[in-house]
């Protein structure tokens, strides 16, 4: 496909990844006519499970990769730790959307930090940590220190109150590079999410309020119930990281308010994100076919909440209370077909859209 050219329904959609992101990526397509092809390393997958295809290769395997590049129309990816190797791999087949850019600031904390700040979007005070020497000149204390690359949910993160806690951190961390963070007193957490077609406009989707629980998330409400500034500013963050980033696809950019009012930019994610399945069942078009329509060159559809709505995921054994959430009216049950329950495993979500009050 070349640049500018819109790939009609009937065009096959590649994902790379085969998680619940590209389960429902391949479902919104599956929505509007297009068939879709997930590549994972794995033998099987929840998401090859809704495609027309699963292709199972290494993320490093050239050949595999160009084989599948061959069968798809245009090639997304459904979380941001696939290589920046294999992105670019793909790149040289077929449009990958979006492409290394994003991928390249979302896997490294500390490039990801300074790309916000470039962009213009306000952060925490951080502050690089790889040596004894950045441990005496720290001054982001108390801060959490982050390992810059393959943390999420959590994971690779210690909350440090002093020099000496963060050197006994960093040696925890096996003294790989890390990012010190300033611990920011928030009042709440919110995300964006904003999609920039191949045209150059974007939108963004109504401000989530998330609630994160032992640092995976737990609930998302919209709307977010913010004054209208603090939403503006969000909304207007995250807009300019899509343009910063040049981005043809869908962003997710995860927010602190500040008790005094200031948004600064945690983390982001060039992928659908969790905070956004709310908008399955309450917007008029979900973040998955907001993702398809990018790639797929079509015009952007409406991020219009349809009522305030509350998603809840479910996480391990929660999910085994699907029968409950099935008898309750105004629950939207999504299961993600995943085996297992494991502690911290994300196994599907609950979307319970309230509706408007009838006018007396
Ligand atoms: P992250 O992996 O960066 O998304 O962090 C996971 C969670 O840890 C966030 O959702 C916050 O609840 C908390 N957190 C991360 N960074 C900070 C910070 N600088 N100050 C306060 N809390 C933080």
């Amino acid at each position: 496909m070349k640049d500018g050219e819109v790939l009609p329904p009937g065009s096959t959609i590649g994902i790379l990844g085969g998680g619940q992101l590209g389960r429902m990526t391949a479902m919104a397509a599956a929505r509007l006519g297009y068939r879709s092809i997930v590549y994972a390393p794995e033998a099987h997958s929840i998401a090859g499970d809704v495609a027309v295809a699963h292709a199972q290769g290494a993320y490093d395997d050239r050949a595999a990769l160009a084989r599948f590049a061959a069968q798809v129309d245009v090639i997304t990816y459904e979380f941001e730790n696939v290589p920046e190797a294999t992105v670019a791999e793909c790149a040289r087949h077929r449009a990958v959307r979006p492409g290394t850019k994003p991928i390249h600031f979302a896997q490294h904390r500390l490039r990801e930090k300074e790309f916000f700040r470039e962009s213009g979007l306000g952060t925490a005070e951080y502050q690089r940590v790889a040596s004894d020497a950045d441990i005496a000149a720290a001054t982001a204390l108390p801060g959490i220190l982050k390992t810059c690359t393959e943390g999420y949910d959590g994971k690779g993160q210690a909350r440090v109150g002093t020099r000496e806690e963060l050197a006994a951190a960093w040696h925890a961390l096996d003294r790989r590079e890390c990012i010190l963070e300033g611990l920011v007193d928030f009042r709440c957490e919110i995300s964006a999410i904003v999609a920039r077609g191949l045209d150059g406009r974007s939108r963004s989707f109504p401000i989530g309020l998330n609630d994160h629980r032992d640092g995976i998330l737990r609930t998302t409400a919209v709307p977010a119930g913010l004054p209208p500034e603090i939403q503006a500013t969000a909304e207007s963050y995250g807009l300019k990281l899509a343009e910063s980033l040049d981005l043809v696809g869908l962003v997710a950019l995860e927010m602190f308010v500040t008790k005094d009012g200031r948004v600064l930019a945690n983390e982001m994610a060039p992928r659908p994100h969790n905070s956004g399945h709310w908008t399955i069942d309450a917007c008029a078009t979900s973040q998955f076919e907001q993702l398809v329509r990018a790639i797929c060159g079509l015009p952007l559809g409406a991020v219009e909440i349809i009522a305030p709505t509350r998603m809840v995921n479910l996480i391990g054994e929660e999910a085994n209370d699907w029968a409950r959430y099935l008898a309750e009216p105004m629950a939207r049950l999504h299961l993600y077909g995943k085996g297992k329950a494991r502690p911290g495993r994300k196994m599907g979500h609950v979307t319970y859209v309230i509706p408007p009050k009838r006018s007396a």
